[in-house]
């Protein structure tokens, strides 16, 4: 664990809470709790961000509707597009932290961003739109999940990147599509209000971070090398003793022939 995974997690705190005391105090005990289970980083800070969601949905903070409309957003939607454009995290992340299939994830981010930048925003965009006839060499343009969406967030395949690249030369309807595309996630991700860091912030995530290394000291079995793990292992009363008789059973079964 180092300070980004803590910024991390301060960020999706405040994507939940919005308020900066209350994100860093929540973000603080879910992680102290969390850390017990002696899981990886990664795994931590996803486990973490699930129990946090959980929170925020069992007392959702309603008095911040009417500061911003990120905030009319669910928790778990704000959730997805904090991680999707701040954090970068990867959809196979996203997905296993909320513990739901990849292909689900798709379409539910691509309705979250269009609801958050036409309904929820007036945002004076283009709505991102399939191009009007496909050519014979067009890939299929899903208007649920799109290839285009997949490629801003750089989660195209390698041979699907490099259809695309090829095929974007020449197609001006794919490029127009790609274009809107990029526009809506553009505006989304300049309406996320987690961004920015100040210097309360920092000193919160270095409290939280300090206290995190104190407890990885006391509170958990100190992470081992395999030699040393080994050698735990072998030093147990109940080993020894099982290693014992498996020595003396070989001794008379080679001494019988
Ligand atoms: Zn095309």
């Amino acid at each position: 664990m180092n300070k980004d995974d803590i910024r991390s997690l301060t960020r999706i705190g405040r994507s939940l809470w919005g308020d900066l005391d209350q994100s860093v105090a929540i973000s603080e005990d879910t992680l102290t709790s969390v850390s017990l289970l002696n899981l990886s980083d990664d795994r931590t800070i996803e486990r973490a961000s699930k129990v946090m969601i959980e929170l925020a949905e069992r007392n959702p903070p309603t008095l911040l509707k009417l500061n911003h409309p990120f905030f009319r957003l669910a928790p778990i939607e704000r959730f997805l597009l904090t991680t999707a454009h701040i954090e970068k995290w990867s959809y196979d992340r996203i997905a296993r932290t909320l513990g739901i299939e990849k292909t689900l994830l798709e379409p539910w981010l691509w309705s979250i961003r269009l609801k958050f930048c036409f309904q929820e925003t007036q945002s004076g965009l283009e709505y991102p739109r399939a191009p009007g006839t496909l050519g014979p060499s067009c890939p299929e343009y899903n208007a649920s999940a799109p290839w285009s969406q997949r490629m801003m967030d750089d989660e195209l395949g390698k041979r699907e990147r490099f259809f695309l690249q090829n095929h974007l030369m020449s197609c001006d309807k794919c490029r127009k599509a790609l274009e809107l595309t990029r526009k809506m996630i553009f505006k989304v991700e300049s309406l996320i209000p987690v961004k920015e860091s100040s210097q309360e912030l920092e000193l919160a995530n270095d409290r939280i971070f300090n206290h995190w290394k104190e407890g990885e000291v006391t509170f958990r079995p100190i992470k081992l090398e395999t030699r040393q793990t080994l050698i735990r292992f072998l030093s147990q009363p109940k080993v020894q003793f099982l290693l014992a008789a498996l020595a003396v059973f070989c001794f008379y079964w080679f001494t019988r022939f």
